[in-house]
């Protein structure tokens, strides 16, 4: 089909799905839809491998979900302890795999440019056609289809597609919710992050391949993290519970964040220069109710979702699963299907998480003394992130916990 704009004719490409964004949740979402025999494109704003702002941090758990892809490709190293600090003191070093507590366990500390990219040209190998450096700009919705307008970044040429479904994969800051009435009154933390090179053996001495560092009090309402890869260190601090519902307006945020950073590497012996430092900030939309995730033929995954736990401020995995879902009720032409799939799978336990997570960041100096130090928690962590336990049965026992250890009166939001 051939449309006309003013004077330019412009060939409009036809697809089953176009999937905006190649993010983990929009390239297993493109890779499952081109499996199921959809015909799919992948468009993406930057050219990949592209940097993403994340820590790069995921449970082992993703393996299930990769299949053949050989974790080889994108592991730079395998987490097996937390270092837990209180204003980078009373540290607290907890084994994810305590002796006794059966299967082994692990933290997957990855390049977010490497294993996205990996997960693209995965896509690609199932049968999507991957166009990067195609920025989306519209999407108009006819009767049978959506039209979906995008502009390469570099050249400035135009991309006209039809689809029968859009996926919404485009993130935080994405085109997609914004052509739909969906997710109107976002929840919204921010979170800042440095990738700083770094020798193993200088330093602090648990600065370990096998270690991540978590830091609770410098941060109000967040926490700090350290985070190790093959040669460089990820060091990054967010506000994951702020006092407003949206925090992009909140100008001290970012200078907050900047000082815990600098804190962490002085406190772990990292040597650094102020001036060459390099931060990326990113908004974090995170969990906070259930809402519908579809509107017509346009289908919300990942961070466009809101998918991000509102606890642990992670969302690679949950990104994922909320791709696989998508591409599922395509493929099984259910689309109408869609937000109720995926309330069944995130929002009891979501919702869980954000009645833990209003307690953690409001006392978290007393959840940091009889929660995070209990021996058990980096493993409890752990199993949550694999979603092997779930924060709905937690919270009760988490609450419990600190009702025996400050006494039950002490906070009416846990009776
Ligand atoms: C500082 C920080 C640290 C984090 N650390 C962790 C962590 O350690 N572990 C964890 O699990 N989660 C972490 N997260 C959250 C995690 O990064 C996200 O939840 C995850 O990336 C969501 O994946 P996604 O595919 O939905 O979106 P994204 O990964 O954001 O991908 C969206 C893609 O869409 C593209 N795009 C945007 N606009 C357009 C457009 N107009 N047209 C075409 N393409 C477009 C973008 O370029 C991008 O490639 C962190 C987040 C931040 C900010």
């Amino acid at each position: 089909m051939i449309a006309v704009y003013g004077a330019i004719e412009i060939m409009v490409q036809n697809y089953d799905v176009v999937v905006c964004g190649a993010g983990p949740s929009g390239a297993i979402a493109a890779a499952e839809a081109a499996r199921s025999g959809l015909k799919v494109a992948l468009i993406e704003k930057q050219f990949l491998p592209r940097h993403k702002t994340c820590g790069g941090g995921m449970p082992m758990a993703m393996q299930t979900i990769l299949r053949d892809l050989a974790p080889q490709a994108f592991v730079e190293s395998e987490v097996a302890y937390m270092r837990h600090t209180w204003n980078f003191d009373d540290a607290h070093l907890g084994s994810i795999n305590p002796p006794g507590s059966g299967e082994q366990l692990g933290l997957w500390m990855v390049q977010r440019s490497i294993f996205d990219n990996a997960l693209a040209e995965r896509a690609m190998q199932a049968g999507a056609e991957l166009r990067d450096g195609l920025a989306l700009r519209s999407l108009d919705i006819e009767a049978d289809g959506v039209i979906v307008r995008a502009e390469g970044i570099k050249t400035g040429s135009e991309f006209l597609a039809k689809a029968r479904y859009v996926i919404g994969a485009d993130g935080a800051n994405g085109v997609t919710v914004k052509s739909t009435r969906l997710r109107q009154d976002r929840a919204i933390a921010i979170a800042l992050e440095v990738e700083h090179p770094h020798r193993w053996g200088d330093g602090h001495t648990e600065l370990r391949p096998d270690v991540a560092h978590l830091e609770y009090g410098a941060v109000k309402r967040g926490y700090g993290w350290i985070f190790p890869k093959a040669d460089h260190l990820n060091i990054g601090a967010g506000v994951f519970r702020p006092n407003q519902k949206d925090a992009r307006g909140d100008r001290t945020i970012r200078a907050e964040l900047q000082q815990t950073i600098f804190a962490y590497m002085d406190a772990l012996g990292v040597t650094y220069d102020r001036n060459t430092l390099k931060f990326h900030g990113h908004p974090l939309p995170t969990w906070s109710g259930k809402e519908t995730l579809h509107e017509g033929r346009i289908l919300l995954v990942g961070d466009a979702a809101g998918l991000i736990n509102p606890l642990f401020g992670d969302g690679i995995l949950h990104a994922v699963k909320s791709g696989l879902i998508a591409a599922q009720c395509l493929s099984e032409d259910a689309a109408d299907q869609y937000t109720d799939r995926i309330h069944d799978e995130f929002a009891a336990n979501f919702d869980a998480a954000l009645n833990l997570a209003k307690i953690f960041y409001q006392w978290t100096g007393v959840c940091y003394k009889y929660g995070v130090k209990y021996e058990q928690s980096t493993r409890i962590a752990t199993q949550l992130l694999y979603g092997e336990l779930s924060f709905t049965n937690m919270k009760d026992r988490a609450i419990g916990r600190l009702k025996r250890s400050v006494g039950a009166n002490f906070f009416p939001a846990f009776s």
